[in-house]
């Protein structure tokens, strides 16, 4: 038998997003012509399957990772077999354990986008993300196939993802699938300790990061730390994470400055972000850098080495971060997320 690529499992969000653009939001009771409307497929746990898809496709004929998406959609929803299911696949994702649920809506995001300032306003009505199948832990569980990589964000219900991080990090399961951790939006409530112990990898913007080490109980030292843009120190940030959370690999991404990033065993430094000629729009910038990494973190676990000999870390961060420059420079979500064979 030909040997298994390894297999990513991205178990998240699946949005639609109506995007309005507008001259300037109405007030309360105004009613405004505004300039257009997009709908367009969305949600960070589509975004990321899309991403980790498409930074799978070494050439245009050949996938040296398989990508699967755990979610669920409105049953009969035109907008998911119209636009999320084919995004999905034409990016490389098996949609085949997307659960179309009876009882809940399709999850959207109503967005207005004010033309001059590029402001925005958001309203999320989770839906089917917050019900059904993401409402279960075991269900989830049963229906993931045997994966190198399972990937988590923030858009599921908080006690579904405590529950997944204590499967797949040992607590309550064999942990032989390895956590890609991505705590956004940050739970409020945040996450316990004792979930998050024994996490592969955990990615946070520059907020998140300081939400992430507040809303944790056990991180006191942190909680205090004063976090203003010139004090700001991801290494202060990723020890304690290593230290006390017992993660293995830290990656605070910075926006145009780049990434930070951090092992346990030591090993860590900046990848200076790239220089580009002009940023049209970095919706999904850490989406795109989500899934390009886990599809290197999956590469490599397939080889049957643990992370703490990841020699490799910062090339995959370099490609990542390569991957996540080219897409501010599109338009839009997914749309704007390159494939690995235009990455030259
Ligand atoms: P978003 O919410 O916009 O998707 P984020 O807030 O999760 O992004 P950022 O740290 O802003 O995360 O960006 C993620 C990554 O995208 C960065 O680490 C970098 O690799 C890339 N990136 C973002 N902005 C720029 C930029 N202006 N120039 C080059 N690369 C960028």
């Amino acid at each position: 038998m030909p040997p298994q690529n390894p297999h990513i499992t991205i178990i998240g969000s699946l949005n639609i997003d109506f995007v309005t653009a507008t001259p300037r939001c109405p007030g309360p009771g105004e009613t405004l012509t505004a300039t257009s409307l997009s709908v367009l497929a969305g949600g960070k746990g589509g975004n990321q399957a899309v991403a980790a898809g498409r930074a799978s496709y070494t050439s245009k004929e050949k996938q040296d990772v398989t990508v699967s998406m755990i979610g669920s959609v409105g049953a009969d929803d035109p907008y998911y077999t119209t636009l999320l299911q084919p995004a999905l696949e034409k990016s490389g994702v098996n949609t085949g354990s997307i659960e179309q649920s009876v009882t809940a809506q399709t999850g959207s995001a109503s967005i207005i986008v004010e033309e001059g300032s590029g402001e925005n306003r958001i309203l999320v009505v989770p839906g089917a993300n917050h019900g059904g199948l993401m409402g279960d832990v075991d269900g989830i569980v049963r229906v993931t196939q045997r994966s190198e990589v399972v990937v988590l964000q923030g858009e599921i219900p908080r006690e579904t993802t405590v529950g997944l991080l204590e499967y797949f990090n040992g607590k309550t399961g064999s942990g032989e699938a390895r956590v890609v951790f991505n705590p956004a939006p940050v739970f409020p409530e945040g996450i316990p300790l004792s979930a998050l112990h024994g996490t592969a990898v955990l990615i946070m913007n520059e907020t998140e990061v300081v939400q992430m080490a507040r809303s944790i109980a056990g991180l006191p030292v942190l909680g205090d730390v004063c976090v203003d843009e010139d004090q700001f120190d991801p290494a202060e940030f990723a020890g304690k994470f290593h230290e006390m959370a017992g993660v293995e690999v830290v990656l605070i991404t910075l926006g145009a400055k780049g990434v930070y990033f951090s092992t346990r065993a030591g090993k860590c430094g900046t990848v200076a972000g790239v220089k580009v000629a002009q940023v049209i729009d970095t919706t999904a910038a850490g989406d795109t850098f989500v899934g390009y990494f886990s599809t290197a973190v999956a590469r490599f676990l397939a080889t049957g080495k643990g992370l703490d000999e990841f020699e490799e870390i910062e090339q995959a961060v370099s490609v990542a971060n390569a991957a996540a420059a080219m897409c501010v420079q599109r338009r839009g979500a997914m749309q704007s997320i390159p494939f690995a064979y235009d990455m030259e």
